[in-house]
């Protein structure tokens, strides 16, 4: 178990959607690292440290820590604690790195702080798996996609968060992403936790 309620933590993911990834991450760990996109405070860090140490890997979490555009000041996922003044914008790095100190994952959680683009394009490491949840935009979204799917290792596995099949339930772009994947041929559906799609990578 997480040395802290992962709960604790400010996030999204919800209790059923983190026990989901945390099993999925104690299955592929012993594949390759695990990576993550938009770390934001750690919650799912939380969920996926433990369970990359336990299988003998890390988890990369990688954030560029300014906040998607639902976070930004005036939208409905502002939390104005967040706020950096100084600085003129989202600040979510120092939460992240309380969390993950807090819940003594300094030695298996690594932050990659940046565009998630930048990064991927010389990222050469195979992983395990990957987990997608950044930006809601199609753009960023599409930015994850592409950059990351394709990094993972046969019967590795790939999770989205967000993947909502009805509109009115919340924004496309994941859940576009979920529908890309599945279409290429690559990926099955293993399932569909709330929220977060879990697929496997084909060999
Ligand atoms: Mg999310």
């Amino acid at each position: 178990m997480p040395g802290i309620d992962p709960q604790s933590i400010k996030g999204f993911l919800t209790p059923e959607e983190g026990a989901a990834l945390s099993d999925a991450a104690r299955e592929c760990g012993a594949l390759g690292p695990i990576l993550e996109i938009g770390g934001y405070c750690g919650r799912s860090a939380a969920y996926l440290g433990p369970m990359a140490r336990e299988a003998g890997t890390i988890l990369y979490s990688l954030d560029h820590h300014r906040g998607s555009e639902e976070n930004q000041p005036g939208w409905e996922w502002h939390d104005p604690e967040l706020f950096d003044k100084d600085a003129g914008t989202l600040d979510t790095l120092p939460t992240f790195r309380r969390t993950i100190a807090r819940a003594n994952l300094e030695d298996c959680v690594v932050a990659l702080v940046g565009p998630s683009r930048a990064i991927s394009r010389h990222w050469t490491t195979p992983l395990g798996m990957v987990f997608i949840d950044g930006g809601h935009t199609m753009k960023a979204a599409f930015d994850d996609y592409r950059g990351w799917a394709s990094k993972i290792l046969p019967g590795g596995i790939l999770a989205i968060h967000d993947v909502f099949p009805n509109p009115d339930d919340g924004g496309r772009p994941p859940y576009e992403i979920y529908r890309k994947a599945l279409a290429s041929g690559l990926f099955e559906q293993i399932s569909l936790v709330r929220s977060l799609a879990l697929l496997r990578a084909l060999g």
